[in-house]
């Protein structure tokens, strides 16, 4: 049986102010009867993780570097996550991907060096609207998933969530069908079995995202094999996550 779950991804948004304010909301509103994970931009990491400690509401990072310490201006690592007790970290976002040009390869290395200092990972994986158009979707989800994968022992998968966001469905207010959805889920659970097996297959939490609204995320949830969102827009604000977080209760 796979637990709902549920993640914030708050990307450049909210002051401290801001941040600390809607992690209060969240607390006095939800049930948490589902997993709930929020990613605060890194200014605020430091006190919401106050505010969440010891609570439910688990903490998460929207990306770290690839590398430990050193002479690296402007990014933040892995070890300054853990001394803020971040939980999880969300990795190969479309953003970074698209945006930052972030690689396959260096997704993966953030991915073991994650694993590594035993953080959660949600590694992201989705296809362009071009890339689906020209029949592609299913290639470059598996190219996403096989090489952001490799060399994560069977043992780490456990601590990783795939989180399957069709580019052209985030912050666009297009949704994948349910049944769209469903289809690319399935062939990711298939492609984790195929590298560890089925126990690890089933086991594997797949979230998905892309314009995931109250309005939306029941019927999204009702499907076989999605086992969570990853919510951008919708998890600014109370009023909107909190019906997604309970979207079952
Ligand atoms: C996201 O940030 O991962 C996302 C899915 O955004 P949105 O919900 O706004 O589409």
């Amino acid at each position: 049986m796979r637990k709902p779950f549920i993640a914030g991804n708050w990307k450049m948004n909210n002051t401290v102010g801001e941040s600390v304010k809607l992690a209060r909301e969240l607390l006095d509103a939800g049930s948490f009867k589902n997993k709930v994970l929020i990613a605060p931009p890194f200014t605020s990491l430091s006190e919401v993780s106050k505010i969440v400690k010891g609570t439910e509401l688990l903490l998460g990072a929207q990306n770290m570097a690839s590398v430990e310490s050193g002479a690296h201006t402007g990014e933040i690592s892995v070890l300054m996550l853990k001394d803020l007790d971040v939980n999880a970290v969300i990795l190969g976002h479309s953003e970074r991907r698209h945006i930052y040009g972030e690689s396959n390869e260096i997704i993966n290395t953030k991915v073991k060096l994650a694993l590594h200092h035993g953080l959660d990972v949600i590694l992201c994986v989705g296809e362009t609207l071009e890339e689906r158009e020209s029949g592609n979707a299913e290639a470059v989800v598996k190219k996403q998933l096989v090489e952001g994968l490799k060399d994560v022992s069977p043992a780490d998968i456990a601590k990783v969530v795939v989180a399957y966001e069709p580019v052209w469905a985030i912050g666009t207010g297009k949704t994948a069908s349910p049944e769209d959805a469903q289809a690319i889920h399935l062939f990711i659970r298939n492609e984790v079995k195929a590298i560890y097996g089925e126990k690890e297959a089933s086991e594997l939490i797949i979230q998905y995202g892309g314009s995931v609204k109250p309005g939306n995320v029941v019927t999204l949830m009702a499907q076989e094999d999605i086992d969570g969102a990853l919510v951008g827009g919708a998890a600014l604000k109370a009023e909107t996550f909190v019906p997604i977080m309970d979207f079952n209760k």
